[in-house]
């Protein structure tokens, strides 16, 4: 049976030039039983010291673990039933492949008869069946990280901690991976805590993403929330990119706000929960796939283009608007001589539907 893991109050400090500060900053947090959360924050914001403390690595402290209700704060990290896999999740080199995964189950003193049993069931999990006598510096990147796992799920931890896991893979592996980790996660039915740095990772693999910054959770929701519904500047340029303006609030409305932006008045979308007030600033964000480039005289803002990169799908333009501000807009790529030139003027065109506004 999966296990739910509560951080209570979770607070490390540490000393770095005589000075104490909060690595984690007094965080609350359920992860549900059999679920995988994903902890996305930049790199520094505390996500490796976070994983640690449930391990038992780390003392925290303020604060407790829990897991499954029973406070584990105080328990040896061997005693609390917990698998991790590290972002350099080195195998033996001088073992082979069933050696490796066997590792776990031999410290235990597991039967020779059910370790065969065991690593034989989970590499067959892993599609390694037949790789039993490899060694590690033959295998490939991928091969590699499925024994990393394998070593774990042997040991059938009902708490998965994932640090980084794929750093060391390239981009394409890494979706296959990805989708692995989940499928697997999800058969074992370990609950499952997945720390990275790197927003498509979690957004591709999460249940629910935890946005972490400075050692304190910005936000929590499944991926599409978070996206559709960033509660902070911060959320929405790290989940997706976001253009972030100033705009002043004219009027309140129910989940609307009326606001001035240059001149113009405005009637945006606000994120539930968040709250406002008249005549303060706000931020107003726009994805860059929602800002429409159209001819200079179909628009009432227009700008001059700086540059356009090619990322193969889109076009990434940067422009400089007449009133000042700068705009990333993300255009479809549609073929060379679609491709807009360096100091044309443009047309900017966002429904208002697409602005979002958000606490400056
Ligand atoms: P992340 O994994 O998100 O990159 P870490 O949890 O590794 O972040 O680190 C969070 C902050 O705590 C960083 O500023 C880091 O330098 C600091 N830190 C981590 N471990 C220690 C330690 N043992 N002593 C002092 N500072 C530390
Ligand atoms: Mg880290």
């Amino acid at each position: 049976m999966a296990q739910s893991i509560s951080l209570r109050n979770l607070t490390k400090s540490f000393t770095r030039g005589g000075e104490t500060f909060q690595a984690v900053d007094a965080l609350s947090l359920e992860v549900h039983a059999g679920e995988l959360v994903a902890f996305l924050g930049p790199s520094g914001c505390g996500k490796t010291t976070i994983l640690r403390i449930i391990a038992g690595f780390e003392r925290p402290t303020e604060g407790q673990v829990l897991i499954e209700g029973r406070d584990i704060t105080d328990d040896e990290p061997n005693k609390r039933g917990i698998g991790f896999i590290f972002q350099n999740y080195a195998l033996f080199p001088h073992m082979n492949v069933f050696e490796n995964v066997a590792y776990g189950l031999n410290v235990r003193r597991e039967s020779r008869k059910e370790t065969e049993r065991r690593v034989s069931e989970v590499l067959e999990l892993v599609g390694l069946k037949g790789a039993e006598r490899q060694f590690p510096n033959r295998l490939s990147g991928g091969e590699q990280q499925r024994v990393a796992l394998a070593r774990v799920f042997v040991i059938d931890p009902k708490v998965l901690l994932m640090d980084e896991p794929l750093a060391n893979l390239d981009a394409k592996l890494r979706i296959v991976m990805l989708a692995e980790i989940r499928r697997l996660q999800k058969r074992l039915g370990a609950t499952c805590v997945f720390v990275t740095h790197d927003q498509k990772e979690a957004l591709a693999i999460a249940d629910r993403i935890v946005v972490l910054n400075r050692g304190k959770v910005e936000q929590v929701g499944t991926p599409f929330q978070l996206y559709a519904n960033p509660a902070s500047c911060f959320v929405a340029d790290f989940i997706g990119q976001a253009n972030i303006f100033t705009g002043r609030v004219v009027a309140l409305g129910e989940g609307r706000l009326e606001v001035s932006f240059h001149g113009r008045r405005l009637s945006v979308r606000c994120s539930p929960g968040v709250d406002f007030r008249e005549k303060t600033e706000v931020a107003l964000a726009v994805r860059p796939d929602f800002v429409r480039l159209v001819r200079p005289e179909d628009s009432l803002l227009s700008g001059k283009l700086l540059s356009g990169v090619f990322l193969g799908d889109t076009m990434e333009y940067t422009i400089e608007a007449d009133s000042g501000f700068f705009v990333r807009a993300l255009v479809p790529f549609s073929g060379e001589e679609d491709v807009l030139p360096e100091g044309a003027t443009v047309g900017l065109k966002v429904d208002p539907q697409d602005v979002l506004a958000l606490p400056l």
